[in-house]
């Protein structure tokens, strides 16, 4: 439960962005990097400086890791709902082959559709989880794919083309089947009103009492119960399908698996082969205990230049938050930039020691903390197209305890947004004055990572359960109070004067950019990533409100933060900054409070009342004033493309690596080079 996805990147200043950047990297203007754009999305591409400056077994052992990365992309659509790989395998039979008139409206409309399948990895919005709906007719749907030749349609034994178009037509059109991928709603069974495959014909007091019945309260090192599994009911008994090799998704684990053995081989050194080894053991065996030995190693092994993330791994697509879904991210470290997260994490255990939390609730010694700054070489699975800015793995709190975790910010991928967002007018739309708009400029970039760093190294690493609370007390309330901590973490630390101490910040009015924007999103401008007429549903966006709603609501009787309207329009001013930060710091410590103890009551009553409604009056207004900026939300990615240099004796004397390959062309040559799941699973 540990990746944070950014907010609305607001626009940084040139100047600040070149003092970033590496002295290899090609200098491009923002338009080189936007490769598409469609309902809510931006599509980007994102550079991979140093590249080319890695050593020759460096760089092939990235590329088998980029392969292995590429080859789990089938498991998350079937994971995400599933019909989903028969939808994408029909559309893209049609886009490819359908013999229909492409100068309309709906051939428009269809290849928009396609594109937010792959965006979203199934026909539920990758963020929202709500199902979104054709915006072409049911008439052309049905004439498209009977267009196609039949072997090129996903048909399952005996299925027709009549009976593959009368099934999905409903699938695609129908807003009430299956309308959720993930249903958070209060009071609802969330396993029979969410379409994700984690479960099938299971309710969610079965699945429940099943994996209850699992856990031994006094187990000091409990496995990931249900991690790496579908739960189903088979002659009425419930049974775990689980994911491995010669098991449900066998035929993508063993392409997986076989990368990984090429990888294993031209390993950095012994204690890296040793990570990918248990890996390859793990996906094997299908092995909890292995998973966690995997994941001991992994957060061991320090020295490595190349890492990865490869696996079963973050739970916020299960309702329950127990089931992962599939997902790679190949990267090496940013050595330059990771002397910033290097001071932060030496520095942990002041943190930890210095923080608003009870002294119950906080580590005695917080062990391992290590953080590194990135650069991402290939994202995959349930981290493509749209991506996380930073990861802290790996989840299990007690590996967490005894072994330490490891974070990452990915800089090349935030580098890419800031590029992206330069001078599209967000800020000058929505901060309150000239002021906010020099700090956001000035600092903007630089708190945004800092902050990022704070809630990856210390925040989702700070604290403690109490003895005996079970890590998954808060149900389907922790993804959001776990995000909550980490972000609280970092904003009260952002704005100590101890980060101008260590150099971190170049003075102590620096961290304002940061409240102020992170106060702006939390109220207002992250609501243009919802529909009108819907709540807030994503963990980190109602972390994000719940922060924000319960520090304007307490300090209110001294105006701390006020909504204050200019022109018929709403803004959010700070008039005392140092009581925000004593805000942030009190509800830090009653977040930690909730998470140590794991009173569930509390996180309900919290995250109901501050985390969830939407103001349809504010929510109109918020959204008419982003639709003039004519900007898209949402960002995903292209990635690099890698080939291999041979020699003469067929040894690979190079990988060479391009950025020209468009969002179309990508996603077809997957469906063509990485799709080997059947269609149904
Ligand atoms: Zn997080």
């Amino acid at each position: 439960m540990k990746r944070t996805i950014t907010y609305l990147m607001t626009s940084l200043l040139l100047a600040g962005f070149a003092a970033c950047k590496p002295a290899s990297e090609k200098t491009s203007g923002p338009t080189d990097y936007i490769v598409d754009q469609f309902a809510d999305l931006q599509i980007l591409r994102y550079d991979v400086p140093g590249f080319n400056e890695l050593s020759l077994e460096q760089k092939e052992l990235i590329y088998y890791l980029n392969e292995a990365a590429l080859q789990g992309r089938d498991i998350l659509y079937d994971q995400n709902y599933r019909h989903n790989l028969c939808i994408r395998r029909t559309l893209e039979s049609v886009y490819q082959y359908a013999s229909v008139d492409k100068n309309t409206e709906d051939w428009k409309q269809f290849e928009i559709y396609l594109k937010r399948v792959w965006a979203s990895n199934g026909i539920h919005h990758h963020y929202a989880t709500d199902k979104f709906l054709p915006g072409f007719s049911q008439t052309f749907f049905s004439d498209a794919v009977s267009s196609v030749t039949p072997d090129s349609l996903p048909l399952s034994e005996g299925e027709t083309v009549e009976a593959l178009i009368a099934k999905l037509t409903p699938i695609l059109f129908d807003p009430t089947i299956d309308a959720k991928r993930v249903n958070q709603a209060a009071d609802q069974d969330l396993l029979m009103t969410s379409a994700a495959n984690y479960y099938q014909g299971v309710t969610q007091a079965e699945a429940e009492a099943f994996y209850g019945a699992m856990k031994n309260p006094s187990d000091e090192q409990p496995v990931s119960y249900g991690l790496n599994s579908r739960l189903v009911k088979e002659n009425g008994q419930l049974v775990e399908q689980v994911w491995k090799i010669d098991g449900l998704y066998g035929p993508a684990i063993s392409k997986v698996v076989y990368w990984l053995e090429k990888a294993a081989a031209v390993a950095e050194n012994p204690k890296q082969e040793t990570v990918i080894r248990t890996l390859i053991d793990y996906y094997t065996t299908g092995d909890l205990n292995t998973f966690d030995a995997y994941c001991i190693h992994w957060v061991e092994d320090l020295a490595s230049r190349v890492d990865f993330v490869n696996g079963f791994t973050e739970t916020y697509g299960d309702p329950l938050g127990m089931k992962a879904s599939w997902e790679s991210i190949v990267n090496f470290k940013n050595e330059e930039a990771t002397k910033r997260t290097e001071i932060i994490s030496s520095n942990a255990q002041w943190f930890e020691d210095n923080s608003p939390v009870d002294k119950a609730y906080k580590k005695e010694t917080v062990k391992g903390v290590t953080a590194k700054v990135i650069t991402a070489t290939m994202l995959g699975g349930d981290c493509y197209p749209t991506t996380a800015i930073g990861i802290n793995l790996p989840n299990s709190n007690w590996i967490r305890r005894d072994h330490g975790s490891k974070s990452v910010t990915i800089e090349n991928i935030t580098m890419a947004y800031d590029i992206a967002s330069q001078g599209t007018g967000f800020n000058q739309a929505f901060m309150w004055s000239d002021t906010e708009i020099e700090l956001a400029k000035q600092y903007g970039f630089l708190t945004d990572n800092l902050h990022t760093d704070l809630h990856e190294c210390l925040g989702h690493g700070s604290g403690k359960l109490l003895p005996g609370v079970d890590q998954d007390a808060l149900k389907s309330y922790g993804s959001t109070i776990e995000e909550a901590r980490a972000d609280l973490f970092g904003l009260y630390y952002v704005a100590d004067p101890k980060l101008v101490e260590l150099s971190l910040l170049p003075n102590a009015d620096a961290y304002k950019a940061e409240y102020y924007k992170f106060m702006m999103n939390g109220l207002l401008t992250q609501l243009t990533r919802i529909e009108p007429g819907k709540t807030i549903e994503e963990s980190h966006m109602r972390n994000r409100a719940l922060i924000a709603r319960w520090v304007l609501e307490k300090g209110a009787d001294k105006k701390v933060v006020e909504l204050t309207k200019k022109d018929g329009k709403t803004y959010v001013v700070i008039n005392d900054y140092e009581a925000l930060r004593g805000l942030f710091g009190s509800l830090l410590a009653e977040i930690q409070r909730i998470k140590s103890t794991g009173d569930h009551a509390a996180a309900k009553a919290m995250v109901e009342a501050y985390a969830v409604k939407v103001d349809p009056v504010l929510h109109k207004e918020i959204l008419d004033r982003y639709a003039t900026l004519k900007l898209a939300p949402y960002k995903g990615f292209v990635n690099p493309v890698y080939t291999p240099v041979y020699n003469k004796k067929g040894k690979i004397k190079d990988i060479t690596i391009s950025f020209t390959e468009g969002y179309i062309e990508q996603h077809l040559r997957y469906a063509r080079d990485y799709s080997s799941l059947p269609t149904y699973n």
